[in-house]
C-alpha cells in the first residue's frame, strides 16, 4: 500500500487484534451456549487500556477520539467476539465527561479508566412509552439534599457487570414544561447501592446472549450530587450521547459484515458441489459482492459520522444514516454468510448462527431503522413531522 491508502488505524487494529486473537471462537461461542458474561474477555480490555480509549489523559485515559474507539469495537466484532458486552462504557462515558462537574468527573473518571468501577449501563426505554422518549413516566423528585426515584425501566444492558448506570428520569411533569423535550434530568446511581435500597432487577431471557433486564424503582434514594448537569436538562444530553452510540454500533455492525464476508469468501471458496466451488456460480457471489459494495458504503458513513463527532461539528444526521447503512450492510452479509453455508451455516460450531443473532439486533436497537427514516425524512429533508 502506499502512503495516501495506507490506514491510518492499522497499529490501532493490530494491537487491539492482538488481544482478541487470545479470545478464540470458542471462547465466545461457550460464553454464547452458557448465556455467560465474557468477563475475562472485558477484564483483558480493561486492563490493556482499550475501554478507557476516550477517557481524557488527566483523568487516566489515552484521550482518544470516537473514530479510535469505533475502530476498537468493529475489531473486536470483525474477530469473532460481540462489542454489546462492553460497549456502554465508551458512550457513557462521554456523557459524564460532557456535561458533569470537575468533581464528578475527577471522583469517578480515574476509577473506570483504572477498572475499578465499570459504567456499562444507561437507563432510558420504558415499557409503556418505548421510542417516544419524552413520554417516560420514571419521576425523580427533588426532597431535601436526595432525589427520590419511582418508575419502571425495560431492556437496560449490563446492569449485572456494571457498577454505575445513568439514568433518565422527569423531574418535571410533562403538563408543566413548555417543550416536552425539557424537564427530564439524568443521574448517575451507584448500582449496588441502590439494589439495596429501592431497585429491583429482573433479567429478560432473549435471543442474543445479551444481558439486559427490567429495573422497578421504589422510592430509591439518589443524592443530589449525583445529578448530571443542570436539572431539565438530561434528555439533550442524553441525545449527545446517543449519537455517539449510534456510530459505534454502526462500526460494530461494520465489523460483523466483514467477519460474515471473510467467513462465506473462505466457505465458498471451498465448498464443492456438482463438481466445483460454490463460489464459482454467480448466484453465489453475487451477494455476497453486494454485501461487500454495501459494507465499504457504510464505512465511509461511519468515518464521516466520527470525523464530525471529533471535530465537536453536528453529527445527528451522519451518526443515524451510518448506523441505518451499516446494520442493513451487516443483516445482508449475515444473509449471505448463512444462506451459502446451506445447513452448516445452523450448526452452532460454524459460529454464523451466532453472530446472525447477534447482528440482526442493530435493526431495531438502539434506534430501529424506521426512527432513522423518519429523523432524516423530518430533520435533514424537512418533511412533515410524522409524530
Ligand atoms: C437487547 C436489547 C438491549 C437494549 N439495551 C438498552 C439499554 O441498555 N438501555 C436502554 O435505555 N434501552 C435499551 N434497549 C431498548 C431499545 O433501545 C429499544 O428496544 C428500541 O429503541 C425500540 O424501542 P421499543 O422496543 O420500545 O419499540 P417501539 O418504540 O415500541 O417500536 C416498535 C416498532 O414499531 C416501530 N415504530 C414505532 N413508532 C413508529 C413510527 N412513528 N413510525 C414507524 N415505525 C414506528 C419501530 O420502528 C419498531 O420497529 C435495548 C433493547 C434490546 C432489544
Amino acid at each position: 500500500m502506499n502512503q495516501s491508502t495506507r490506514d491510518p488505524h492499522e497499529e490501532l487494529r493490530e494491537a487491539v487484534r492482538d488481544l482478541c486473537s487470545h479470545f478464540s471462537q470458542e471462547y465466545f461461542r461457550r460464553v454464547d451456549e452458557e448465556r455467560g458474561y465474557p468477563e475475562a474477555f472485558v477484564n483483558a480490555l480493561t486492563e490493556a487500556g482499550w475501554l478507557a480509549a476516550m477517557i481524557p489523559s488527566e483523568y487516566g485515559g489515552s484521550g482518544l477520539g470516537l473514530t479510535e474507539a469505533s475502530v476498537i469495537m468493529e475489531e473486536i466484532n470483525r474477530s469473532g467476539g460481540n462489542s454489546g458486552a462492553c460497549h456502554g462504557q465508551m458512550y457513557n462515558m462521554g456523557t459524564l465527561l460532557r456535561h458533569g462537574s470537575e468533581q464528578q468527573k475527577k471522583s469517578y473518571l480515574p476509577r473506570i479508566a483504572s477498572g475499578e468501577w465499570r459504567l456499562q449501563s444507561m437507563g432510558v426505554t420504558e415499557p409503556t412509552t418505548g421510542t417516544d422518549t419524552t413520554k417516560i413516566k420514571t419521576t425523580a423528585v427533588k426532597k431535601g439534599d436526595r432525589y427520590v426515584v419511582n418508575g419502571q425501566k425495560v431492556w437496560i444492558s449490563r446492569v449485572q457487570h456494571s457498577d454505575a448506570m445513568i439514568l433518565l428520569a422527569r423531574t418535571t411533569p410533562l403538563v408543566e414544561v413548555k417543550r416536552k423535550s425539557e424537564g427530564m434530568s439524568i443521574f448517575m446511581v451507584d448500582l449496588r447501592q441502590a439494589e439495596k435500597s429501592g431497585m429491583t432487577v429482573r433479567p429478560i431471557p432473549n435471543m442474543v446472549n445479551h444481558e439486559t433486564n427490567e429495573l422497578f424503582f421504589e422510592n430509591l434514594e439518589i443524592p443530589e450530587d449525583n445529578l448530571i448537569g443542570d436539572e431539565g436538562q438530561g434528555f439533550k444530553y442524553i441525545l449527545d450521547g446517543l449519537n455517539a452510540e449510534r456510530t459505534l454500533i454502526a462500526a460494530e455492525c461494520i465489523g460483523d459484515s466483514y467477519w460474515f464476508i471473510d467467513k462465506v469468501t473462505q466457505y465458498a471458496k471451498e465448498r464443492i458441489v456438482f463438481g466445483r466451488p460454490i463460489g464459482q456460480n454467480q448466484g453465489v457471489q453475487f451477494p455476497i459482492a453486494r454485501a461487500h459494495v454495501n459494507t465499504e458504503a457504510a464505512n465511509l458513513m461511519r468515518f464521516e459520522a466520527c470525523r464530525r463527532f471529533d471535530a465537536n461539528e453536528a453529527c445527528g444526521a451522519q451518526s443515524n444514516m451510518a448506523k441505518l447503512l451499516a446494520a442493513d450492510a451487516s443483516w445482508e452479509a449475515a444473509n449471505a454468510c448463512l444462506q451459502f453455508h446451506g445447513g452448516f451455516g445452523f450448526a452452532s460450531e460454524y459460529d454464523v448462527e451466532r453472530k446472525f443473532r447477534e447482528t440482526r439486533l442493530y435493526q431495531v436497537a438502539p434506534i430501529s431503522t424506521n426512527l432513522v427514516l423518519a429523523y432524516v425524512a423530518e430533520h435533514v429533508l424537512g418533511l412533515p413531522r410524522s409524530f
